[in-house]
């Protein structure tokens, strides 16, 4: 019975397919806007493509590696995941999807320090690539789980396998947590989602002070309503008033970190400190807003 339905299901499917492919490849929306930023052009799709990559690229460890300082990377290909350690505990950033928690356990392991160690841990904007293993960190390691107030309504919405996203303490825009000698402020950088927060440190490299901006995405959606055109623009501002010498992103691609990372040699300036590039991703960002505007405003009758 199971496998005449499940063949009926399949024929079923196959006639619908037929019936519905040239459809929805009428339907399917055009690429567009097309910006071009620093000689490069990006369009919505090249842009997820970029930051997203395969699923093998959502879900194999990049080697994890020293960015500054007591920074270190600790995420997948394409999905970032940052460590902050200190002699009191360590700060994760970004638990990425549920799936990716062991694996970022291994990289942290790797770099020689204790993922039970993880005392805090924060995240840049409630979607499930980036905070969806949430519950799961919290449950392995005790960390107390950090939350911008406007977030929290989505990542509440996010429950791998039925279990509730744990929320220990809600965040205000400015507010600044401190473990072991290091303090992150949380920057409200709405548009991508409400909560979307930007994380700022300072940390020691070299025997100088050097500030990291940890970015959340600004990349807007499809459709912009006035609300999100309004805190994007706050946005942008926000970010570029930011002291910056290590720009970083929640998709690596954002800061370019594989080609940083090849150049990363003993003896040679350390590419992560990078202040001439620290608001690239949101001169794109800004161009793609500027430029799906105009498309919204000229489709209006
Ligand atoms: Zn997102």
């Amino acid at each position: 019975m199971a496998s005449m339905q499940f063949g009926c299901a399949a024929l079923l499917s196959t006639v619908m397919l037929i019936v519905h492919s040239p459809v929805t490849l009428a339907q399917a929306p055009p690429d567009q806007p097309a910006v071009t930023v620093r000689g490069q052009t990006y369009t919505p799709r090249s842009i997820l493509s970029r930051n997203m990559g395969t699923d093998e690229d959502q879900t194999t460890a990049f080697p994890p590696h020293k960015i500054a300082g007591n920074v270190y990377y600790v995420g997948t290909r394409t999905l970032s995941s940052f460590l902050v350690t200190t002699p009191a505990g360590h700060i994760l950033i970004n638990s990425t999807y549920e799936r990716n928690v062991r694996t970022i356990e291994t990289s942290v392991t790797q770099l020689g320090f204790k993922f039970s160690d993880i005392k805090i841990l924060l995240g840049t904007h409630a979607h499930g690539d980036h905070q969806e293993g949430d519950a799961l960190v919290k449950e392995l390691t005790s960390a107390q789980v950090m939350a911008m107030a406007e977030d929290v309504p989505a990542l509440e919405a996010i429950k791998p396998n039925g279990k509730a996203h744990p929320i220990d303490r809600m965040l205000r825009d400015g507010e600044a947590i401190t473990l072991g000698g290091t303090t992150l402020v949380a920057h409200l950088t709405a548009g991508h989602t409400r909560g979307c927060t930007t994380w700022t440190m300072t940390t020691q490299e070299g025997g100088k002070d050097v500030n990291v901006v940890f970015a959340c995405s600004y990349r807007s959606p499809a459709t912009v309503t006035p609300g999100i055109e309004s805190e994007l623009n706050r946005t942008f501002k926000v970010v570029r008033s930011l002291p910056c010498d290590v720009p970083l992103g929640d998709h690596p691609a954002q800061y370019s970190m594989a080609a940083k990372y090849a150049r990363v040699k003993p003896g040679e300036p350390n590419p992560f400190i990078d202040p001439a590039n620290c608001w690239v991703e949101a001169e794109i960002q800004e161009a793609m807003l500027r430029a799906q505007l105009k498309l919204q405003q000229g489709a209006k009758p």
